[in-house]
């Protein structure tokens, strides 16, 4: 596993980025800036794909933005044209290869077309099968392909009547932002589990999965693509369209808990505010004595500020960050992970020598990175370590797009939290409960009969079917789901 995140190997980790820019003549350059500033959702792979009015242009590449569109390396002034899209990978469907590397593209009768996807489908192997049994011929082991596949064997004429036919048949997650000849189009699914928000610098539109995308070129934020809309960019301007059945919206409450970034603003709040908020509440329901708040660097600190504010318990750096550890080929053992977390971190001892301290990190995965941070407190003399968590317990896996372990690896659904106490090493574990994270995102609370997110990482309550999880693989057919089925 490559791993360049500089957090934590023991996270949750977002699969990917999408942007797209129509029209502008330096295409390349914006989508290339744009998924710089969304590395953070996967560092494994990116490519850009642009369209210069008759020919398409791309380049697809293993690693980070920076090393491969750099200007040195003369690739974004090859790809031309006056619209661009792009993506950032980490992938949990299909294989680390290049062939997987978005954005997806193909030759239709009406040209062609280029395709970038941040979720996952959770009808995908079933609709391959299907697919395969029509003679369908698969590139990649991606989900996404898919939707190419139905897009071929669609009925109607037109891009946007094939991409509407094609979507109409897949369950699951997705902010697409797709582009064929002279026109972007971008698109969320019915419940709104991925965010995608739209933008404009001068007479361009954009499209990004979040708005620190836009910032990083300059351009406005104009307004989140709403849940089932699709929007159609093209030479006289931005069109949207409602094609699917109306749902009750259900955004993934882990980007502000954790994915997004923090000077973001997604579905009209802004993720530092919210967390800060989640950090205030945790405050309120866990309160315990202590002379510290300290962060876990870097997802932790807007949570351990509202905790600091909150408590009125003084905040300051307790860890530090080795922010040169740079890229890391990380083997998936335990023992290479408890390594990484030495290489990283430190503890700035003169701070919490004697101190009773309360430790506020944003979640628990596996809990190797818990267990490896309380120690490096005690050992760095801390009198008492309080963890103090600001989401609920991650006790389900997620199909909608988020690496997650299996669910017989999440801690938090072995052990109960007394338990899970004694394995990290705590004097006192608490975590933010649902309906305080509810409150903290301005609800009244969490209503169980309608949940306002999708949280089933947290409650198991998924919000859209999992056709695919049961389904057994066919001999034949090497698309698999990886490391989701719990
Ligand atoms: Fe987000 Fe969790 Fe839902 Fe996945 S299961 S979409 S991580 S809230």
């Amino acid at each position: 596993m490559l791993t360049t995140n500089p957090f934590d190997d023991d996270k949750l980790r977002e699969e990917c980025g999408v942007f797209g820019i129509y029209p502008h003549p330096q295409s390349a350059a914006l989508v290339a800036l744009g998924l710089h500033a969304l590395q953070h959702r996967g560092q494994e792979a990116a490519g850009v794909v642009t369209f210069d009015g008759k020919h398409f242009h791309s380049h697809h590449a293993m690693g980070h933005v920076g090393d491969n569109f750099s200007s040195q390396s003369g690739v974004v002034s090859r790809l031309v044209g006056h619209a661009g899209i792009g993506h950032v990978r980490y992938s949990t469907t299909g294989d680390s290869i290049m062939r997987n590397v978005q954005p997806l593209f193909a030759d239709f009768e009406f040209g062609g077309f280029a395709l970038a996807h941040n979720g996952n489908l959770t009808n995908a192997l079933l609709l391959r099968r299907q697919l395969v049994r029509r003679g369908c011929l698969f590139q990649s082991t991606t989900d996404t392909e898919v939707i190419v596949h139905l897009m071929a064997t669609a009925r109607s004429g037109s891009v946007v009547d094939r991409m509407v036919e094609a979507l109409r048949q897949v369950e699951g997650a997705y902010a697409i932002v797709a582009m064929a000849n002279d026109m972007v189009v971008g698109v969320r699914d019915p419940l709104g589990v991925r965010p995608l928000v739209i933008g404009r610098i001068g007479d361009s539109h954009v499209l990004a999965s979040e708005t620190c995308a836009l910032d990083i070129i300059g351009a406005d934020f104009l307004r989140d693509v709403e849940p089932g809309e699709m929007v159609v960019i093209d030479s006289s301007g931005l069109h949207s369209m409602r094609p699917f059945q109306p749902q009750p919206r259900r955004f993934c409450i882990f980007e502000y808990i954790y994915f997004a970034r923090p000077d973001s603003v997604v579905e009209g709040s802004s993720v530092y505010e919210a967390r800060k908020r989640i950090g205030m509440q945790l405050a309120r329901e866990s309160e315990v004595e202590a002379d510290l708040v300290i962060p876990v660097p870097d997802s932790g600190v807007p949570a351990a500020i509202g905790y600091s504010v909150q408590s009125g318990i003084p905040f300051e750096l307790g860890i530090i960050r080795n922010h040169y550890v740079g890229r890391t080929f990380i083997e998936p053992t335990d023992q290479i992970r408890n390594l990484g977390v030495k290489l990283k971190h430190n503890a700035n001892r003169h701070m919490i020598e004697g101190k009773r301290i309360i430790l506020v990190d944003d979640s628990i995965v596996r809990g190797t990175t818990s267990v490896k941070i309380v120690e490096m407190m005690r050992r760095a003399g801390a009198r008492e370590v309080h963890m103090r968590i600001s989401s609920p317990p991650t006790t389900h896996s997620c199909f909608y797009g988020v690496d997650t372990p299996r669910k017989d690896k999440l801690l938090a659904h072995r052990l109960s939290i007394a338990e899970m106490n004694g394995f990290i090493g705590s004097d006192s574990l608490a975590f933010v409960s649902m309906d305080g994270l509810y409150k903290a995102l301005g609800e009244p609370g969490r209503d169980p009969a309608r949940p306002q997110y999708c949280d089933a990482c947290f409650s198991g309550d998924y919000p859209i079917a999992l056709a695919d999880r049961d389904s057994l693989q066919e001999p034949g057919v090497t698309f698999r789901v990886e490391a989701k089925a719990s």
